[in-house]
Formats: structure tokens, C-alpha cells, sequence
């Protein structure tokens, strides 16, 4: 079981994460960031093994993973 903590400010919503994720735990937030931005966050934190590709993927370092 894992979960993962999305840095909201960070996050410039390129989808990386989403696509990554091999269960499709990630969607967008309905509140944009400071910078208009939609940012990543976990669907359902039950499902979510810690497998970190989805922290891998974002290139601007926006996502910590739980074990
Ligand atoms: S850690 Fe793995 S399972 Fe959990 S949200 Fe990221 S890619 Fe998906
Ligand atoms: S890969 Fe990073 S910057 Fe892109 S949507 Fe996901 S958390 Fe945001």
C-alpha cells in the first residue's frame, strides 16, 4: 500500500504522472494553483502500491511517494 503527496504549486499539470500511472490513480484537482494550473492529485488512495512511476515521470519533481 502506498500514497503520494502532489506539491500543488509545483505541479504544471502536463499529464505525465496520469499517463504513467499503471492503475490510473491520478486525476486534476478542481482548484487551480497560484499559477492557474489544475494540479495532480491521488483518486483513490487504497488502490495506490507506491510504485513511484508516477514520481519518476514528472519532470518538475512535484510528487512524493509513501510506502
Ligand atoms: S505510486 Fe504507483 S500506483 Fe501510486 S499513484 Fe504513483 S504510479 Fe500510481
Ligand atoms: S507529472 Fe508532475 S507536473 Fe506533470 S501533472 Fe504530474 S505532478 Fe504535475
Amino acid at each position: 500500500m502506498g500514497n503520494i503527496l502532489v506539491n500543488r504549486e509545483r505541479c504544471k499539470a502536463c499529464a505525465l504522472c496520469t499517463l504513467a500511472c499503471p492503475k490510473k490513480l491520478i486525476l486534476f484537482s478542481q482548484e487551480a494553483n497560484s499559477q492557474g494550473f489544475y494540479p495532480a492529485e491521488l483518486s483513490s488512495g487504497e488502490e495506490c502500491t507506491g510504485c513511484a512511476l508516477c514520481a519518476e515521470a514528472c519532470p518538475d519533481v512535484a510528487i512524493e511517494v509513501w510506502r
